[in-house]
């Protein structure tokens, strides 16, 4: 191990094999009024922070471009080096991705273009591709507008929005990328393209869900959707105690009323392990009558204790139940997740579900959470995105989480074992695109479920080949150039 760093994190000792940024980079920094930074530099272990501290690494430089100059400028040093110095270059976001700060990497770490603009009268918004969501759902929280997003605040807007985008709103109104207008990025020449349906339309198509593969993205301009001032939402919870068994039919009657419930209500169960099993609801109806749903809904489920539904703000509510920091790139600690799309949700999955949280469960951490997302998120066409794998009812997500060294094994060989054991179930690998991450799916060198079928990956490709030949962008789920 190498010197440490002068910094809050003063345990952390740079290693000595970080390799050096190729390139004439002092030139580079002279000329962006942003910043380069480096190992050893001050400010370099805090910058390269992320919200899940076991894909924390060192890169060679983190560049932080403070105008859309810096970007090209980057880009284009970074096309210069190829094919003598193959460089791994990460685009950093809000950071909840796996890939974005990867060891000798250059990082591009978009934060400071963190701008929101809403456009009440035409129903947009448009933000900066630095954004988290909290930063624009706070920005639209006045008009009582707002785009299906995730609930945790501290997601970036880019690798959400890029990846396909699912939350609460989806049975209404589909995924995010169903609402995009247009989408301004920087190409690997330095070019700067606004894209939309007519303009560069093959990009447009193939950014709305393929991932950070085909430039650097400095701004996004999004539908808006008016949402009730109140929406009818909360939490229940089923402690588990020792002598009762399992609250299974309980977990049935909430996925009766999920399957049968009209798009304006989302909902979420999630089996804590070791824990209880909680569920959030929203209904975004008429107030009063969302109220009458729900409550009859919850009371049929089963008594509980633990009952929070009641009317609340969609902002200031639900899109911000995640706990920890509201606006920071650090987590609360160490990940290992996968993301499955769901065509069903059964009552076998529910016995899954309940023996992997309470039988075999690695600790008390991690969680199992699986949520409504259907209805419109169905409805869009192969040619308008490019998830043309619509086949969509459940997202599932397997939240392995850890803060001891000593459980990571354990809780990663969980995180694998459920999900070979929902495989049989699954549409498609979410987590792949929408972490970065290859597909979990495939096995043995077939090819996974994917988000996209064969002719839609085929066209990617095509895209990848015109944008980006020789694969600069790579550090995500990477479409490989033809
Ligand atoms: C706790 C948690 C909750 C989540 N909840 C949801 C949810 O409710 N709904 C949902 O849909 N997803 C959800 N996700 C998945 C999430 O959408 C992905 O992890 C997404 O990649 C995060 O984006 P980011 O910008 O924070 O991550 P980053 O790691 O910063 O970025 C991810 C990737 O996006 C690309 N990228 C980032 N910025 C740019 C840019 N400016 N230009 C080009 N490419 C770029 C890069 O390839 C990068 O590796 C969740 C993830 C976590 C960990």
């Amino acid at each position: 191990m190498g010197q440490s760093t002068s910094s809050q994190e003063t345990k952390v000792q740079l290693p000595d094999d970080i390799a050096p940024l190729p390139g004439d980079h002092a030139a580079l920094k002279a000329a962006i009024s942003g910043k380069l930074v480096f190992p050893g530099d001050p400010e370099y272990l805090e910058l390269r922070k992320t919200w899940n501290h076991d894909t924390m690494s060192f890169p060679s430089a983190i560049l932080q471009p403070a105008r859309i100059e810096d970007v090209q400028k980057a880009l284009v040093f970074v096309d210069s080096l190829y094919p003598e110095h193959k460089l791994d270059l990460c685009i950093a976001g809000g950071r909840h991705g796996t890939v974005c700060m990867t060891k000798d990497s250059l990082v591009i770490d978009m934060r400071r273009f963190d701008h929101v603009s809403v456009l009440p009268e035409e129903h947009l918004v448009k933000f900066g591709s630095g954004c988290l969501l909290g930063q624009v759902d706070a920005a639209c929280e006045p008009h009582l507008l707002a785009f299906p997003a995730g609930h945790n605040p501290t997601t970036g807007v880019a690798g959400l929005i890029l990846g396909g985008g699912i939350g609460y709103l989806s049975p209404q109104h589909g995924m995010a990328i169903d609402c995009l207008q247009e989408i301004e990025i920087v190409l690997l020449d330095g070019k700067v393209v606004r894209c939309n349906a007519t303009n560069y339309p093959d990009l447009f198509w193939a950014l709305r869900g393929g991932g950070g593969n085909f430039g650097v993205v400095t701004e996004f301009v999004m539908n808006v959707f008016p949402v009730p001032r109140e929406v009818y939402a909360g939490e229940a919870v089923w402690l588990p105690f020792p002598l009762l068994p399992f609250p299974r039919d309980v977990a049935k009657r909430v996925l009766s009323y999920l399957e049968n419930a009209s798009r304006n209500v989302s909902g979420q169960m999630a089996f804590v392990c070791g824990g209880p099993l909680a569920i959030s609801l929203c209904h975004f109806g008429e107030l009063e009558k969302a109220r009458a749903e729900v409550d009859s809904a919850v009371s049929s489920f089963g008594w509980t204790p633990i009952n929070t539904m009641k009317p609340m703000s969609y902002f200031s509510g639900t899109q911000r139940l995640a706990v920890g920091p509201k606006n920071d790139r650090q987590g609360p600690g160490f990940y290992f997740i996968r993301a499955l799309i769901l065509t069903s949700f059964t009552e076998e999955m529910i016995d899954i579900l309940w023996e992997e949280t309470h039988k075999s469960n690695p600790n008390n951490t991690s969680v199992l959470a699986v949520q409504t997302i259907g209805g419109k998120t169905n409805e869009a066409s192969p040619e308008e995105t490019a998830i043309s794998n619509r086949n969509f009812k459940y997202w599932m997500l397997i939240l392995g989480n850890w803060s001891k060294p000593s459980e990571r094994s354990a809780v990663i060989e969980w995180v694998n074992r459920v999900n070979k054991r929902l495989l049989p179930f699954v549409s498609s690998d979410y987590g792949a695109v929408a972490l970065g991450e290859v597909d979990h799916l495939g096995g043995e060198g077939k090819p996974g479920r994917r988000l996209y079928d064969d002719q839609a990956w085929e066209k990617l490709r095509k895209v990848k080949t015109k944008y980006d030949p020789q694969n600069i962008f790579h550090k995500n789920y990477n479409i490989p150039p033809l």
